[in-house]
């Protein structure tokens, strides 16, 4: 069903249990422990270093520009020989932006090995998944989750898709029926309701829209970043101190102050029209 929705081939397809168990499948099978190394580009989602850690590969980490963009020349300068998966999150958590096409078709024409895109919130955005490129780059491998714009955390449904070849290899190693009954049930149920998943994402890009709106004219806000994702990354006076008066309130978004490039910033995600309104008062009390 996936292959059919998504234009692949069922053998470029490889489910985990969450994109989480993928990503660390791909270490497992591509990166020698205390020899190889991987690259990945900070302030990004926290789980490469978690699992470059725990599978002991060293992790080069090069900063994004401050348009939060790839800095192409300092990502070439710090592949050798062991670097053996580069690391891109468009669009990006924390910052809600997707990565230039062409740099990205750069990375992927220039570097010897995977480049993995991590597409958790590819539904949200306005520019189009890699995956109608796989056949072109042998290198490309693509995550997405049923976590985010399908609404499925619970139950635990990463996907991966790739050449045939690398496919073939990660089966290898995973582990036998690891995706069990119950969540196919509910995944195949979801998929077939695609139409109600796009208006699911249809409001929730109304409300993000209006939400940037309103955080706009606050006082304190000093910048409301673009977001092609369900989060908009927003930098304003003693981000900190606001996160914690928040939390106090009852409201929890996420503080990324204590993040390159991030400082002062909380990652606020877009909720229920309900929610949203009152996290909007909220702010607005904190203003006076
Ligand atoms: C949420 C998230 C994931 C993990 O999703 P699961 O499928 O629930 O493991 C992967 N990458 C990014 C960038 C995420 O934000």
């Amino acid at each position: 069903m996936l292959a059919a929705q998504k234009g692949v081939f069922a053998k470029q397809i490889l489910l985990g249990n969450g994109s989480d168990e993928v990503l660390d499948l791909l270490f497992r099978a591509f990166c020698r422990p205390g020899i190889d190394n991987i690259i990945s580009l900070p302030p990004t989602y926290g789980m490469y270093k978690v699992l470059a850690a725990l599978n002991e590969i060293e992790d080069r980490e090069v900063v994004l520009n401050s348009n939060f963009q790839p800095n192409l020349e300092e990502i070439f300068k710090q592949i050798d020989a062991h670097t053996k998966i580069i690391f891109l999150c468009s669009p990006n958590n924390p910052t809600g932006n997707i990565f230039l096409k062409a740099s990205v078709e750069k990375i992927l024409n220039s570097f010897n090995g995977l480049v993995v895109i991590d597409e958790a919130y590819i539904d949200f955005s306005s520019e189009k998944s890699w995956l109608e490129r796989l056949e072109e780059f042998p290198n490309l491998v693509i995550t997405q989750t049923m976590s985010k714009a399908w609404g499925l955390a619970g139950v635990r449904l990463g996907i991966c898709y790739a050449s045939e070849e690398i496919i073939t290899i990660l089966n290898k190693i995973k582990a036998p029926y690891n995706i069990n009954e119950l969540t196919q049930k509910k995944v195949l149920e979801r998929l077939s309701k695609f139409q109600d998943v796009k208006n699911e994402i249809q409001n929730l890009l109304e409300e993000r829209e209006k939400m940037m709106a309103n955080l706009s004219k606050m006082a304190f806000i000093e910048e409301v970043f673009p977001s092609e994702a369900n989060f908009i990354l927003v930098r304003m006076h003693d981000a900190p101190r606001k996160y914690e008066d928040l939390l106090k309130k009852g409201v929890v978004v996420r503080n990324r102050s204590n993040q390159v490039l991030c400082e002062n910033t909380l990652r606020i995600t877009v909720g229920t029209p309900r929610e949203n309104a009152n996290l909007i008062e909220q702010l607005k009390n904190l203003d006076k």
